[in-house]
């Protein structure tokens, strides 16, 4: 079994630029290919796992986030890194399509991302982090029992600086980007 990294995507691999609502809106943050590589070296799973409620709300289709994927593999690429699955919700319980509207239990804080990463890869758990750039990603790893990494790209700063005093949960490292984080994990949390 290998350990996993749950990525999540959009502040934390490509710019928070609002609802990616069409693909020239993803744009890679610098170094993360890099650093998605050196996981990969390095013999983690790499998983992202992301909520785009978009979909439900009817601002752009479900095969748009097919495509925005494809163009981050593509991205990814070009550093020889690679993700070894992608998983995201496209739910929302105020959504405008009655096909995704619904209380689902996929979207992150909930766990079913996590879940079915679990039922369809090899996973240790117990070496496994999640990483990203909002509070609900730090809520996220909290509810599936993983240690989380706050990232300062996309939300992070506003997130760490208005929302994380008000919480009792905390991220267990706060990292100035990807790049960081997976150091910081590699480097056995220095
Ligand atoms: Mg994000
Ligand atoms: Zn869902």
């Amino acid at each position: 079994m290998r350990p996993a990294v749950f990525l999540d995507r959009d502040g934390t691999i490509n710019e928070q630029l609002g609802y990616i609502n069409h693909i020239s809106r993803f744009i890679l943050l610098p170094g993360v290919g890099k650093a998605i590589s050196l996981l990969n070296r390095n013999k983690h799973i790499v998983v992202v796992t992301s909520n785009q409620s978009g979909v439900a709300r009817g601002y752009f289709p479900i095969e748009l986030v097919e495509e925005t994927n494809d163009l981050m593999k593509k991205e990814l690429a070009k550093d020889n890194a690679y993700v070894d699955a992608i998983y995201f919700c496209p739910h929302h319980p105020d959504g405008v399509l009655p096909e995704y509207r619904m209380e689902c239990n996929c979207r992150k804080p909930d766990i079913g991302l996590i879940e079915k990463a679990r039922s369809e890869l090899d996973i240790d758990m117990q070496r496994s982090y999640v990483i990203g750039d909002r509070w609900l990603d730090i809520e996220f790893a909290h509810n599936a029992n993983l240690p989380s990494i706050l990232v300062l790209t996309g939300y992070g700063k506003g997130d760490l600086e208005y929302i994380v005093p008000h919480k009792k949960i905390k991220p267990t490292f706060v990292a100035e980007d990807l790049s960081r984080a997976v150091r910081w994990i590699l480097k056995g949390n220095k």
